[in-house]
């Protein structure tokens, strides 16, 4: 048996697996990360310990604690360099947890960790050169070469989501303006949304909004098909700038296999064609030859299942 765990800004997953990767047991628990990383950390004890004894299992039943974080996470060490977005600093989780269960842990980065699981389990660790761009609230992004997780020199490459793609474009939550995140990651999209109805913006999207009071990137997309006016442009552009970083990552790294996942991908319908026609339009030759876009099929146990597996 294995555990993976999933600590996200909002929700921590917790997935009790066997060695063939089935989840047995899957929940979410709020992460409440304001209260820091000391009771965060009591919470995943508590919470293992929990799952454990509800399944009759004891400590000696598992094999591996597999831990997910977004961040800079450096594997080697265990240790979250900086999390903005938990506000952890040198966190060091993967001994805080080791020297409490005894039990083999390792920490990657989450979308590290999700295009792993997404490569092993729903695609059989078949094709060697893989990109995962995981469109969420913000937009992530995991690379394997060669059937290896490419981390760069400090753990932090793969930060897809933070390609400059306009320099005179959105600002972005990292500070840079035009980004690829702040072009098409959910909050952003959202936002953009929220900004035009409070401008006194009415059109279909606001008749789809009062079905819940929200503004979802379905509803986006569903007003775009519905013909709304305002969404038009505001959803051709998600289209165009996710098709066009979607393009560059054919360029630059000629997979075999873009895997496309989060909330904004699982969704919508029609978002991951349209962007495909463009890569299929402007990417290169060779670079597009072969290649496959597909949808992460594991939802949210992609990254709780890539820490949970994770062999190298
Ligand atoms: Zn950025």
């Amino acid at each position: 048996m294995r555990i993976g765990i999933d600590i996200g800004g909002t929700k921590i997953g917790f997935g009790l697996l066997d060695e063939e990767g089935k989840a047995l047991f899957f929940e979410k628990k709020e992460t409440e990360k304001e209260k820091g990383y000391e009771s965060v950390l009591q919470k995943i004890k508590d919470s293992v310990l929990n799952i454990l004894s509800v399944h009759g299992l004891t400590i000696r039943d598992l094999k591996r604690i597999g831990v997910a974080c977004a961040g800079q996470v450096v594997r080697a060490d265990g240790v979250i360099r900086f999390s903005p977005n938990l506000k952890w600093r040198d966190a060091p989780l993967r001994d805080d947890l080791e020297s409490f269960f005894s039990v083999e842990t390792i920490v990657e980065n989450d979308v590290n960790a999700a295009t792993y699981g997404e490569w092993k389990f729903s695609f059989m660790k078949i094709p060697k050169n893989v990109v995962g761009v995981f469109l969420g609230t913000g937009v992530g992004g995991g690379i394997i070469i060669d059937k290896r997780l490419y981390r760069g020199s400090e753990f932090s490459g793969g930060e897809i989501g933070h390609m400059i793609l306009n320099p005179y474009g959105y600002i972005c939550n990292c500070g840079a303006r035009g980004c690829f995140e702040a072009f098409c990651g959910g909050e952003y999209i959202v936002k953009r949304v929220i900004d035009l109805i409070n401008e006194g913006y009415r059109g279909k999207i606001w008749g789809l909004a009062q079905r819940d009071g929200k503004i979802h990137v379905s509803y986006i997309e569903e007003a775009y098909y519905l013909g709304d006016e305002a969404i038009k442009g505001l959803w051709e552009e998600v289209i165009e700038y996710l098709g066009c970083a979607l393009t560059s990552i054919v360029n630059i790294f000629n997979p075999d296999l873009l895997i496309l996942g989060g909330g904004v991908i699982s969704g919508t319908k029609g978002l991951i064609r349209e962007a495909e026609k463009i890569v299929q339009n402007k990417a290169m030759p060779g670079s597009k030859k072969g290649m496959k876009i597909e949808r992460a099929k594991l939802g949210d146990l992609s990254a709780i299942l890539g820490a949970a597996f994770l062999d190298d």
